[in-house]
């Protein structure tokens, strides 16, 4: 069978359109492109934004017109099953709950044996699903649930997989990578986790995916001081705004953020540290965005990914007052950019004279070597200096 997975929005997403892959070619299917003349389609969505909820309509429609049998899951199947089935009620929607029984639909059994796993040089891990914050902005925590831990023998038999397969890097991801263990009995969390991974996994570079400022401790820092753990770490801020924190209902204040963001910045040589930020979150005065942009001025964050705020049918904040306006919201994104624009160029700046240990990911067009390194750059060499 030819099988096309597409897969929009978060690292969990991607985690589990990789897992699916590598279940399927363990039992002798094949992972093809769109173009390709595809038997099955599947659809992993996304609905973090009303602007994914249409990306995720636009990449239904364009699957149905290959003919393949379409299947579709994710947040966005989740959130809004009758308006899949308005475009085509041949649609086969699986839920987030019901992932399994996709999988159990194409192939006569989960059993799984890695061997040529993913396309993606660095493949992710899941590790946890779910989140039991209540942040107002999020419709995350209603479509994924309460968090929900993989064992760690079996994190660790996956990474353990990859690396036989020859991989030499896995980022661990999830919806909300911090509350790992929660559910768990024996006390393990997500600094647990790692310590575990480490001691019991040999080679391959770990990095992690989005973390809270709260969840960065004192024994996190002392394990994410071992050589293995790429020194990246991505904190979402969200506002640099105390009123606009408070109404997002984000569990911490400026002082907090900027006092730890200072403390890993001086402990980690060359660290990245990366951020999310929301601009236009509903009240959100000029005065408020003013505040956003000169405490990220004084950050000493590497890079930002910038979101214009967008309404969640059924979350707190769709509800309150004070909408801005779209050309505010836009042009709030655009100072943003172009901040995260001089903050990414003076990071690359900094690397002159350094020597990165760099991930061959894929060639160029010219017939360079593209990679990623430990601290998240993009780097682009000459094939006579790779040194394997
Ligand atoms: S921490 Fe907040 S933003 Fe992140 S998934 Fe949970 S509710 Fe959503």
């Amino acid at each position: 069978m030819k099988v096309c997975i597409l897969t929009l929005g978060c690292k969990t997403n991607l985690a589990e359109s990789d897992d699916l892959k590598r279940r399927l070619l363990s039992k002798g299917h094949e992972i093809v492109d769109l173009k390709d003349k595809p038997n099955i389609c599947i659809i992993n969505t996304c609905s973090v934004t009303a602007k994914s909820d249409y990306q995720s309509r636009q990449l239904i429609r364009r699957a149905l017109k290959t003919g393949a049998k379409v299947m579709v899951t994710g947040c966005y199947a989740q959130l809004d099953e009758d308006r899949i089935q308005d475009i085509s009620s041949e649609i086969e929607i699986f839920k987030n709950d019901e992932k399994s029984l996709l999988l159990d639909k194409i192939i006569d059994d989960s059993e799984s044996t890695a061997i040529k796993i993913t396309d993606r040089s660095r493949p992710f891990v899941k590790i946890q699903e779910g989140c039991s914050h209540k942040c107002t902005y999020c419709i995350i925590p209603a479509l994924r649930g309460r968090p929900k831990s993989r064992p760690p023998e079996d994190i660790i038999d996956e990474i353990l997989d990859y690396e036989r397969a020859g991989y030499d890097e896995v980022v661990l991801t999830g919806i909300h990578i911090g509350l790992y263990g929660v559910d768990l009995k024996d006390g393990m969390d997500l600094t647990g986790l790692i310590e575990q991974i480490v001691l019991k996994t040999s080679r391959a570079r770990i990095r992690l995916s989005s973390l809270e400022v709260i969840e960065i401790d004192k024994r996190f820092l002392e394990v994410f001081s071992e050589k293995r753990i790429c020194k990246h770490l991505h904190i979402p801020l969200q506002s640099g705004s105390e009123g606009v924190l408070k109404r997002m209902k984000r569990p911490y204040n400026t002082i907090r953020y900027e006092r730890k963001v200072k403390e890993i910045y001086d402990r980690f040589d060359n660290i990245s540290l990366g951020t999310d930020v929301i601009v236009g979150f509903p009240g959100e005065t000029e005065e408020e965005f003013e505040e956003t942009l000169r405490f990220l001025k004084k950050l000493p964050i590497n890079y930002m990914h910038v979101f214009p705020y967008s309404d969640r049918p059924g979350t707190e904040a769709s509800k309150m007052p004070d909408k801005v306006p779209n050309n505010v919201k836009r042009n709030r994104a655009k100072r943003l950019r172009e901040l995260d624009k001089t903050k990414r160029s003076e990071y690359r700046r900094a690397q002159i004279g350094r020597t990165l240990e760099v991930l061959q990911e894929s060639l160029t067009e010219e017939g360079k070597i593209k990679g990623k390194s430990e601290n998240y750059l993009d780097v682009i060499f000459e094939k006579k200096d790779f040194e394997p």
